[in-house]
This record gives C-alpha cells, structure tokens and sequence, in this order.
C-alpha cells in the first residue's frame, strides 16, 4: 500500500457478511474518504466490489477487497421546485427522507428498510411495495456517474450510454463503481398514509383483493405460512396511499437494538405459531387508519439488528416471482413445498409486480412475488436448489439482491439477458476489475 492511498482511505480486515449473516468472508475493507479516491484502488486493487450498508442478503457485496461507501454520503443538489435530488453513492434513503420530505417530496421507490445506500439501491434496482403502478427505483433515476475498470469517469443515463445504463441499474455492482446519482423524486402533501387492511383467507383471495385494489399506490400482504389445508395462504393484505392531510413533518424514531444473537431456538414453530395466530386474530378486516411514513414502509427498521434474532448461524432469504399467468396456483404449489419442507419462515411477504423493464439484470415480472426467510441450515439450501428449479419450470426467477446460494446453471436459465450484460461489462472495462462471492458462483467472468 502506498502512502498517498493510506491518506485517501480507511482500510481494516474484517469478516464481512450480507444481513442474513451468510455466507461471510474475511476481507479487506476500505472506505475511501473522497469519491476522487475511488480511482487509486480500482487501479491499485486487482479485483474489487462496491459495497453499501451491506443490506443485500447474501453475498453480492462479498469480496475480498470491497470498496465501501461509507463516507461518500453528501448531497450535491436538491430543487426544492422539482424534487430533482442529486446525491453521493453512500448517502442512505433515510438520509433523504429526513431532507426532503418536509419540502414535499418523497422517494419514488422505497424498499423494506431505509438503512440503504443510494448505490445499493441502483445496484439491486430495487422495488417497493408500488411496483404495480411505479416500476423499479432504475425507472426514476435520471442519471449515474459511475468509475468503469478503465478507471474513467462517465455519465450514464437513459439516453446516455444507454447499455451501460440498463446493465448497471440491477447490475449488482458488476459494472463499475456508482459515484453519484440524480433521481427524480414524487410530490407528497403530507408525511403520512391511509393503510387499509383487508384479512384474506387464502393466496386466491389476496391476489383478487391486488386487482380489485389496485389502483391504490401501495400494496403489500403478510402471508401466514405455518396454516396448513383450507386455510393456507391466509393473509392480511395491506392497502395505502400518501395522505392528504396531517403536515409534513417526519416523526424519526431511533431503533431500539438487539444486542446479542438470541439462540435460534427461540424462533421455534411452536412460538411462530402463537405469533401468527395473534397476529390474523389482531388484524382487523377493513380498517382504515393513518401512519407516519417511517412505520408503514420501514416497521422493520424500528428493531435495530433484529436479523440476529436468527442466531448465529443466520438465515437465507429467498425471493421469487413467478409470471402472472398461472401464478396463484404456482405460489400454491410453492408454499405447500415449503409447508411440507417444515423449514420455511413463519411469514412470507406477497407483493404484485408490473411489467418487467429494461434493464438487463433486473429482478421483476409481471406477476407474484413472495418472500420467505429460512434458518440457516445445510439441508435449507438443498431445499432452496429444488424451490430454484420449480420456480425455472414456472418461468420465474429468483432475486439476486437476497441469493446467497443459487446456483450458475439457475441463473443462467431464469436471467436470459446474462449474456448481454456480460457484453457490456466486457465493452466498458468491467470483466476481471469488478466481482463479488455472488457473481463468482453464478459463473459472471
Ligand atoms: C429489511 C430489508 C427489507 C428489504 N426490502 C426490500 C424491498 O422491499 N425491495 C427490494 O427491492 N429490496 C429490499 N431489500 C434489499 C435491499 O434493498 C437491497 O439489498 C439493497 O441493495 C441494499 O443496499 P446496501 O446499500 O445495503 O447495498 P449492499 O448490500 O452493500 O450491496 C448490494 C449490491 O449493490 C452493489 N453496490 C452497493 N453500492 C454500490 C455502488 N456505489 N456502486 C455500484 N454498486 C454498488 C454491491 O456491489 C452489491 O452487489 C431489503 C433488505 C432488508 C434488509
């Protein structure tokens, strides 16, 4: 290491892993402090991975030199008139909300969690629970700068640059370093929404309940996953759209933490059990309510580190969509696998997508996606092998931004555009610069 990178960047050695804490990698980590440092060790670094907040779930920001983005976390600009942001790669959602919502203005896209970095985000082209009616976060983003493998600095966007736009909008940080980014963000009138919550005794009935309520701009339903015969699938389908009333002002609540992995025992069945039944018994069918934004997009955000409720072991979530056509009777057929596996989480998240875009990595479909968690173990990941086959067969897919475990040959036969992308990483000075645990097993040069 040369003196000048010593003084352009931190650098520790440390295990590193995803949020499910599997798989993990010793790795040198550094975290240049300017984004004119980026340079320095993508020269000086053989082979390196972008990484955020290590959010992602299982490997994709696993390497053995990462390039964390930690302190690139400043904003570059924000018309208050247009709700145009401008942002360094490492600024996290949370950070903008806590700007820009009291100007009106609110994230077109949001995950689960705010605790995500910017590229992350771009990265993973992640959805929301208004994919049906919004598309994903790549659709909204203006422009990129980004640092290629050759060490240039280029501005990418929908008419700029175009391929290396769509390969690096869900390109999992495979095509370079996201420097910056502008996105275009929604007006809001006020920092709440007005949840509906509709109680569906079966997968069929949720999915009606989608089409008859979609023309609300959010939709998300909580899948009860340890009921078994008629009342598989029961659920409590979630409803809203950003309030009119109620100000702007954003009530920030700090997470209470979780300090020590707990013993894995205590997510046991049995206890899952009395949770889910508390939880359908509690949930009342067609009550309307009003929530701040954090708790209605984030709940989970206000446990800090509730990933170690797993133990140390971890856990895999698995992520799958499965195209519109035949889709209800295939989620079926996958959660009666699951149910029988006896390892499958307690709940599982249903959401609709829209059509799919045109980025080449990017994970949605026209169709139904769940989302399961899984105790880690060695027989959950021949389990997951077989659910990654059955949801081939039905023409779905899995999402990368929570892999830890597929396989190359599934990955190759559910992203068709692979290809593609390879061919834009190797015409933009990607191949043999950037690579991740992930991209290395799904057999990415
Ligand atoms: C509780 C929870 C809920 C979630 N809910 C959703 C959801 O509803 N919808 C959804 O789509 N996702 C969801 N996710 C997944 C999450 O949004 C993505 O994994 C996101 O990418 C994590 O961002 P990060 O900053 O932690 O990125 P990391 O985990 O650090 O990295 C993820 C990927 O992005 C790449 N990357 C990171 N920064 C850059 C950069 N500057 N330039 C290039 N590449 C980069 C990495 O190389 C890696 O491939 C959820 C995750 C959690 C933990």
């Amino acid at each position: 290491m040369t003196a000048a990178a010593q003084t352009t960047a931190t650098h520790t050695t440390a295990p590193i892993s995803g949020w499910g804490g599997y798989p993990t990698q010793e790795a040198q980590v550094i975290t240049p402090l300017s984004l004119s440092a980026y340079k320095t060790y993508i020269q000086q670094e053989e082979v390196v991975i972008a990484r955020g907040k290590g959010r992602s779930y299982g490997d994709s920001a696993n390497a053995a030199t990462v390039l964390q983005t930690t302190y690139c976390d400043h904003f570059i600009a924000f018309d208050t008139a247009t709700g145009l942001l401008t942002v360094e790669a490492g600024v996290t959602l949370r950070d903008i909300l806590k700007v820009t919502v009291k100007h009106g203005w609110f994230l077109p896209v949001t995950p689960g969690t705010s605790f995500v970095t910017v590229g992350g985000a771009i990265a993973s082209d992640v959805h929301g629970k208004n994919h049906h009616v919004a598309g994903t976060l790549g659709q909204h983003v203006v422009s990129i700068t980004m640092l290629l493998g050759t060490g240039e600095t280029v501005t990418t966007s929908p008419t700029q640059l175009p391929d290396l736009f769509h390969a690096t909008c869900g390109g999992m940080g495979l095509t370079g370093v996201i420097l910056t980014a502008t996105i275009q963000l929604i007006p809001i009138k006020s920092a709440f929404i007005t949840q509906k919550t509709i109680k569906a005794g079966s997968l069929e009935e949720a999915c009606e309940a989608f089409e008859t309520t979609s023309s609300s701009t959010y939709s998300v339903a909580w899948i009860d996953c340890l009921s078994t015969g008629k009342h598989l699938g029961r659920n409590v389908l979630m409803v809203g759209d950003h309030a009119d009333n109620g100000g702007l002002d954003l009530t920030i609540k700090e997470p209470i933490t979780i300090p020590i992995y707990t013993p894995a025992a205590l997510l046991s069945s049995v206890t899952m059990r009395a949770f889910n039944t508390a939880y359908w018994a509690k949930a009342a069918h067609n009550k309307s309510q009003t929530i701040s934004l954090l708790p209605y997009f984030y709940p989970l955000d206000a446990i800090g580190g509730w990933n170690k409720l797993y133990g140390k072991a971890g856990f895999l979530q698995y992520q799958f969509v499965l195209p519109k056509t035949d889709g209800v009777a295939n989620a079926r057929k996958m959660l009666t696998q699951i149910a029988q596996s006896g390892a499958g989480s307690f709940l599982a998240v249903l959401k609709q997508f829209g059509p799919a875009n045109q980025n080449l990595l990017s994970f949605p479909i026209e169709g139904y996606t769940l989302a399961l968690d899984f105790k880690m173990s060695p027989s959950v990941i021949d389990l997951l092998h077989r659910l990654d086959d059955m949801v081939a067969d039905m023409g779905g897919r899995v999402y990368l931004t929570k892999d830890a475990v597929m396989r190359e040959a599934s990955f190759k036969a559910t992203y068709p555009k692979w290809q593609e992308f390879e061919a834009v990483r190797h015409k933009y000075g990607a191949i043999g610069k950037f690579a991740s645990a992930q991209s290395q097993r799904l057999g990415l040069a």
